[in-house]
């Protein structure tokens, strides 16, 4: 699944600022290779002539938007740490947690490209007032944490990171922390905990991170193909970024798309914000075995289903949000005719219910509540009422009763699922059943 499906014929520097570097065969990009193909280029303009103030107000001209999928303003975040005196102001944090269900876009980048990354991170840690940056990487991306060293020793060897880089009187670093696999350290507060030496436990936002992060101090936590658009930013300015997605979206840049799940081709394509998501079904050979789309998920299994007749919309933040999903993470899940859609969520819930770190009560007590609830309706043997209260713990669930994003990114299925296919899940009940007392279903 985690390959880029463009050939290298297919990708030209001026419209796939992400992936043109990429190799045919899929092995990682060395300093050479990268310092040939204008690698590094836009740290030393940067750092030659630019201040923390300028790379900001260019970040925030182009509107990146996080790729990590909330589609927060990188630029505005960034500001943040504008305001006070004392310096270095704090961290610059990598967030390369990638373990969203459906999702593999920042592995590849980071197998094949880490020196674009590392790039991205200088010029954070410029903007930011940083001298240390962070890489947590998820455990599992053993490849990735290969290629990441690999890349951290030759840019230190060539004095792109370390003290005084390309003679700036800049000084950067970067560490690269491995996490021990657990989805929550991808929740940016959680993930800072972690990095701490603490249990995975989300914070209460505000404050943001941007205003008091690790070790308390301001810290910025951007996700990897956040940082690896903003090198091209930096070296082609706004209105470039803005104009690689044209008209398709008022959002700029490129996305790093994919598909999984019943497709012929399944895999990765860099294209304009705002793909309409038919296209892009279309790139991956559409369903296999001839095989009818049911539904789809924009981004992840934190986002709600789309159907069919969705399918002309464009991949963006706003208008996927405005179909009532989220964009997230903007590589889709398909969910073919033949696939139940009972069983499909109760496989997503458990896999939330066990991620949960138990802080919050909705998200301990509630999330394995639905994961009984539809093992019941799996079973045939749900109960009158059964449904309804899906629907309340779906609702109860949702934003504002909890620290993080969670719980919400595990109601959104969920929600989205009962009001499409309602009847799937009332076909569930038990003709002969009655109603049972709460807490003893199954
Ligand atoms: P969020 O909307 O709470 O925050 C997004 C970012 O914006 C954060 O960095 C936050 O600090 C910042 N932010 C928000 N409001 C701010 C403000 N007023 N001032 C300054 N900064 C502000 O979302 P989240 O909980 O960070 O992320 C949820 C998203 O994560 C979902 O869309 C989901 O799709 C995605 N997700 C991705 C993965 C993955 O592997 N990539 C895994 C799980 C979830």
């Amino acid at each position: 699944h985690s390959r880029l499906r463009q050939t290298p014929a297919e990708r030209r520097a001026e419209s796939h600022p992400l992936t043109w570097r990429l190799r045919e065969d899929g092995r990682r990009v060395t300093l050479d290779d990268y310092l040939a193909g204008d690698g590094y280029a836009a740290v030393r303009e940067v750092l030659g002539e630019g201040t923390p103030e300028t790379v900001i107000a260019t970040m925030k001209a182009a509107n990146v938007r996080g790729r990590g999928g909330a589609g927060f303003s990188a630029g505005t975040k960034w500001s943040l740490t504008l305001t006070g005196d004392d310096l270095p102001r704090g961290y610059l944090v990598c967030n390369a947690d990638e373990m969203e269900p459906g999702t593999f876009k920042d592995r590849v980048l980071m197998e094949q490209l880490p020196h674009l990354l590392i790039e991205g991170m200088i010029l954070g840690g410029f903007a930011n007032r940083s001298r240390q940056g962070y890489i947590f990487l998820r455990g599992e991306y053993r490849e990735a944490a290969r290629a990441l060293a690999r890349a951290l020793e030759e840019a230190r060897d060539a004095d792109w990171l370390g003290p005084d880089i390309a003679g700036s009187g800049f000084d950067f670093d970067i560490a690269l922390h491995t996490g021990a696999g657990r989805y929550i350290c991808g929740e940016e507060t959680a993930l800072i905990s972690s990095l701490e030496g603490h249990r995975a436990n989300p914070r209460a936002k505000p404050p943001f991170p941007g205003q008091s992060g690790a070790w308390g101090k301001p810290t910025v936590v951007n996700n990897v193909e956040t940082l690896c658009n903003v090198p091209g930013v930096m070296r082609h300015g706004a209105d470039w970024y803005q104009a690689l997605s044209g008209s398709l979206s008022e959002d700029g840049g490129t996305k790093l798309y994919g598909v999984s799940g019943r497709v012929a081709r399944p895999g990765l394509w860099e294209l304009p914000m705002g793909t309409p998501a038919g296209e892009l079904l279309e790139r991956a050979g559409g369903l296999s075995d001839g095989r009818r789309l049911k539904a789809w998920l924009p981004g992840g299994a934190s986002t709600g289903f789309l159907l069919p007749e969705h399918l002309s919309l464009a991949l963006d933040f706003d208008t996927i949000g405005d179909a009532g999903s989220r964009l997230g993470t903007g590589l889709l899940t398909v969910v073919p005719d033949d696939q139940p859609m009972v069983p499909l969520l109760r496989n997503l819930e458990a896999f939330f219910a066990r991620e949960s770190c138990g802080w919050c009560t909705p998200c301990r007590d509630g999330l394995p509540w639905t994961v009984r609830l539809l093992a019941a309706l799996e079973r045939g043997e749900g109960e009158p009422g059964d449904v309804t209260l899906l629907e309340d713990l779906a609702r109860d669930l949702g934003p504002g009763r909890t620290f993080c994003a969670h719980a919400p990114g595990a109601a959104m299925p969920l929600a989205s699922a009962l009001a499409h296919f309602r009847d799937e899940f009332t076909a569930g009940i038990a003709p002969s059943r009655t109603p049972r007392a709460v807490g003893e279903e199954g």
